[in-house]
């Protein structure tokens, strides 16, 4: 009853606001449920967009007002990716039960800054569980954060602070350090801008040729690793990647992991969508040597399905990792009990104090599907992503442009203007890719990481590129 609570903010009425509520959850699960019956991505209607320029509400309005304008003006008109034919960029399905673990996160409002409580234990397991799975020391640390920009961002500065020593933190960077660091061509731009936000600057990250099969050439490391030595400066850093965002290449892991310490550079993977495919025990020797790395940036909301955001950094030697972030201050003593035990704290691994709860949506994503459920969707992904690509090699006006090592292919129709065949597509409701360039040819990019999306979505993909690009 309305007695307890009365703080204006709270409902007024409790039964009312359950009808509702449960009105919100029936269509929320409805349109995850009915989701192939809509197309994956529609453009909005200039009065659909006018609608978002109402000034701030002065007064409050009922909730079932607000829900049905949700359901006109903003869900019709997601980014898709829920839908079994996006294909485009790297970007997870999602699942029911994360859409769960976000309401109940939500009515929690837990603060996983720190402190002695039980969400901070649910992400504790979520961190023995990720050491487990990529063969990490009991002393690894790991920290939630957006997303893998961030975490590879956060791994630079704990490789940084692990090479100029603590001190560099008081100091900041002079210039003349000389530090240096490597990644292939392919790597994500988050890692050179990783480089620029760190102070490092992008011009001393190396990037690196790639071999026939897109990966990081060796020999090439090599010779620029002793080119720099012999100029004097300090190679400190190497990053692999573990599914490149072009064309899904996995670097030679266990290569760069034995050529790393041999030099005593720090050895990062970017693994934003592929480290997980350690679930899945067809993927799991393609990422070989990813258990020998210093630090692994992955997310956990693409191939992992969890709702976005959701992403993960893996620091082996937690102490390091610990060294680069953790401050002193008054206000966030430590105690031995009571709600300030506990530490260390995540706000001792990273610049976020406050922090969300996005543990709990990847706790229960785990428990409800299992990994071994959740590893199978990432081989069927590839297996769809194997099917395309022998669907576009049959193709005889379709050229494949990369190999298809995991699950992204990339094509092109030589002659056509494949970003007017990738918008022709978006705005046909029927499939989502996007595109990149490989070799210089622009390519029609399938990236294959929703756990819906099956052999005859992708087909119906390769109907609509022939149709629309012979009109
Ligand atoms: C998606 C992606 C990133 C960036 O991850 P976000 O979660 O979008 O920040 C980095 N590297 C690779 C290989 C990616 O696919």
């Amino acid at each position: 009853m309305a007695d307890a609570l009365d703080s204006g903010l709270d409902p007024a009425d409790w039964e009312g606001l359950r009808a509702q509520a449960h009105r919100m959850l029936d269509e929320s699960l409805d349109f995850i449920r009915d989701v192939r019956r809509h197309p994956v991505w529609r453009p909005m209607p200039a009065e659909v967009r006018a609608a978002f320029d109402a000034p701030p509400p002065r007064m409050g309005q009922e909730l079932a007002a607000i829900d049905s304008e949700f359901r006109q003006l903003v869900e019709p008109f997601g980014p898709g990716n829920v839908h079994p034919g996006f294909m485009g960029w790297v970007h997870g399905g999602g699942t029911v039960e994360g859409m769960l673990a976000e309401m109940m996160a939500g009515g929690l409002n837990a603060n996983l800054g720190g402190r002695d409580h039980a969400p901070m234990e649910v992400e504790r397991q979520i961190l023995r569980w990720m050491r487990n799975l990529f063969g990490y020391p009991e002393g690894a640390s790991g920290l939630f954060v957006t997303g893998t920009s961030m975490a590879n961002f956060l791994a630079l500065l704990v490789a940084r602070t692990r090479a100029l020593g603590t001190g560099i933190r008081r100091t900041g960077l002079s210039g003349a350090e000389g530090l240096v660091a490597y990644a292939s061509a392919a790597a994500h731009g988050c890692i050179p801008q990783a480089f620029e936000m760190s102070g490092l600057g992008a011009a001393s990250l190396r990037l690196l040729p790639t071999d026939s099969a897109h990966r990081l050439d060796m020999e090439a490391l090599r010779q620029a690793v002793a080119a720099d030595r012999a100029a004097g400066r300090r190679p400190f850093m190497v990053v692999g990647s573990a599914g490149t965002v072009d064309v899904g290449a996995i670097d030679d892991l266990g290569a760069l992991a034995t050529f790393a310490e041999a030099e005593g550079m720090w050895f990062h993977v970017d693994g934003a969508f592929g480290a997980l495919g350690m679930m899945s025990p067809e993927l799991a020797p393609l990422l070989a040597g990813i258990e020998r790395s210093d630090s692994i940036a992955f997310d956990f909301h693409k191939w992992g399905q969890v709702p976005y955001d959701a992403g993960y950094l893996l620091v082996r030697d937690g102490e390091a990792h610990r060294a680069a972030f953790a401050s002193p201050a008054a206000y966030l003593r430590r105690e031995t009990r009571g709600l300030a035990a506990g530490s260390p704290w995540p706000c001792d691994y990273g610049p976020d104090l406050s922090r969300g709860f996005r543990a709990l949506k990847t706790w229960i994503t785990l428990k409800a599907h299992g990994m071994d459920a959740l590893g199978a969707a990432m081989a069927r992904c590839c297996e769809v992503a194997r099917h395309l690509a022998a669907r576009i090699q049959a193709e005889p006006s379709l050229e494949l442009l990369a190999p298809v090592a995991l699950n992204i292919v990339c094509f092109h129709r030589p002659g056509a203007d494949c970003a007017q065949i990738v918008a022709d597509l978006h705005e046909s409701g029927i499939a989502a890719p996007s595109t990149t360039t490989i070799d210089g040819k622009l390519a029609i990019r399938a990236a294959i990481v929703n756990h819906r999306t099956r052999k005859n979505d992708v087909d119906r993909m390769v109907d609509e590129v022939l149709r629309v690009s012979t009109k």
